[in-house]
This record gives structure tokens, C-alpha cells and sequence, in this order.
């Protein structure tokens, strides 16, 4: 489905992401653990448009993305879910999942997925009027991905969905990842929260410097010495 080649990206002099290659399949959930300033954000800025690769090939559903805008990245079905919530604090609930379908002009799947996302987040509903910036912490996540999801991803890119969320709260934002990744939804997750992201994910890639160093399935990966030493906290 998604398939990156030797990209190489910087920020003015900063050599970010030094050759990186990775690949998701349909129906996966994919997750890249490492570091803070590994370059995981950039990775998933750059697969969304916002970042241009200096060299190196994207491909998504087998055709070329890497020099497209961001919106018809979005077009095609890779829908990036940011960092830090990033909701529109002056806009109610409501306003912000309406605003995810911008470039969706089906008014009938708009409607339907309005409705699913409500189900998935009840807590959405409640708050449908309410201002997003007066929303919790986990509220405004749920919001982020429900926005998100009004896109109608086939790739949904989530970078630290559970950045800032009590454990409880973890548990649960985790869950619902889970089930949009089977309702048919695959997923790139980027995650400080290592023993979750691997507890949910199908693979790994581990980011260090800019740089894949390791790559595997997710369960051998949280088995390994090495990665729990360095990620898993022992
Ligand atoms: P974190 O988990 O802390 O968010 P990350 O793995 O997502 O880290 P990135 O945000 O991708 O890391 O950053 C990779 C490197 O690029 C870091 O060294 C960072 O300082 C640098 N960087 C990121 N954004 C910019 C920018 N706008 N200008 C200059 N350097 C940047």
C-alpha cells in the first residue's frame, strides 16, 4: 500500500531523515518507535506532503506522492492525524469533524460517517456543540481522530495518540485504534508509548537519528533484550 524509498530530508542544514525506507501493507498496523528527535514526526510530515524529500521515492496504492500537495495526498486516502491535537479551539466539535470531510463532496458518506464517529466516540456527541479548546486533553485526541476519520482514510497516520493521556485513557485510545485498524483501516503509528504501540501493532521499525535500525514483527521486537533496554523501560 505504502512504500518509501532511500527518502533523505532536512530542515535547512539539519540532514533529518538520512535514507529511509519502509513499507505498509494493506490491513496492517505499522508502528516506528524511537527516540525524541529520531525523526519519527518528520517521517510522517513528509509521507503527508507538508515535508518534500530532498531524493528518494513515495509511492501510495502504486502511484508516485512524494512532490504532491498535501491535499491531494488527502485525496487519495493517507489522512494524517498530527501531533499535540491540533484541533480548531474556536470551533465547536462538531465544526471540526465537518471540516475533516472538506475535500469529501459525498454528502450521504459524510452523513454515515458523522454517525460512526459519534458511535466510536460517544463522548463527541455529548460535546457535539461545545468549543474544542474547552474539551480534555482526551477528548480533544478523540476529536483529532475523529476528524481524521471523516477524511475516510485508507492509510490513517497517527503521530503520539496518547501523548499526554492518563493510563486509563491510554488503554483506551489504543482500543479504538484496534478497531478502526479492523473495521479496514491501516494504520502508521508513531509512539513514545513503546509497550503499547508494540502490543497493538503487526511491525515495528525503530527510528534512531534519522535513520531505520531495526525493523521486525511487533512481537519479536518487544521480546528483544535490546529494545527493552533501550525503549521499554528495562
Ligand atoms: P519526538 O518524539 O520528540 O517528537 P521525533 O522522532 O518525532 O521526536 P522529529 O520531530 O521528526 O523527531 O525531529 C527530527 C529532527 O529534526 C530533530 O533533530 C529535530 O530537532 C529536527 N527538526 C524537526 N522539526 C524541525 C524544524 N522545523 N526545523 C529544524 N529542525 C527540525
Amino acid at each position: 500500500m505504502l512504500a518509501v524509498k532511500d527518502i533523505n530530508v532536512f530542515y535547512g542544514a539539519i540532514h533529518a531523515l538520512k535514507g529511509v525506507s519502509l513499507d505498509v501493507k494493506e490491513g496492517e498496523i505499522v508502528t516506528m518507535i524511537g527516540a525524541n528527535g529520531a525523526g519519527k514526526s518528520t517521517i510522517l510530515k513528509t509521507l503527508s506532503g507538508l515535508l518534500k524529500p530532498q531524493s528518494g521515492s513515495i509511492e501510495f496504492l502504486d502511484k508516485p506522492i512524494h512532490g504532491k500537495v498535501a491535499q491531494d495526498i488527502v485525496k487519495r486516502g493517507l489522512v494524517h492525524c498530527p501531533e499535540g491535537r491540533r484541533v480548531f479551539a474556536n470551533m465547536s466539535v462538531e465544526e471540526n469533524l465537518e471540516l475533516g470531510a472538506f475535500l469529501r463532496k459525498d454528502k450521504k458518506g459524510i452523513a454515515d460517517d458523522m454517525a460512526s464517529v459519534y458511535k466510536r466516540f460517544p463522548r463527541m456527541l455529548e460535546r457535539s456543540k461545545q468549543l474544542a479548546g474547552t474539551l480534555s486533553g482526551g477528548e480533544q485526541q478523540m476529536l483529532a481522530m475523529g476528524r481524521a476519520l471523516m477524511a475516510r482514510p485508507k492509510l490513517l497516520l497517527l503521530d503520539e495518540p496518547s501523548m499526554g493521556l492518563a493510563p486509563l485513557l491510554v488503554r483506551e485510545i489504543f482500543n479504538i485504534i484496534q478497531e478502526i485498524n479492523q473495521t479496514g483501516t491501516t494504520v502508521l503509528l508513531v509512539e513514545q508509548n513503546a509497550n503499547m504501540a508494540l502490543s497493538i501493532a503487526h511491525r515495528a521499525y525503530v527510528i534512531e537519528t534519522g535513520k531505520i535500525v531495526l525493523t521486525g514483527a511487533a512481537e519479536e521486537l518487544a521480546s528483544s533484550e535490546e529494545i527493552k533496554k533501550a525503549y521499554l523501560g528495562g
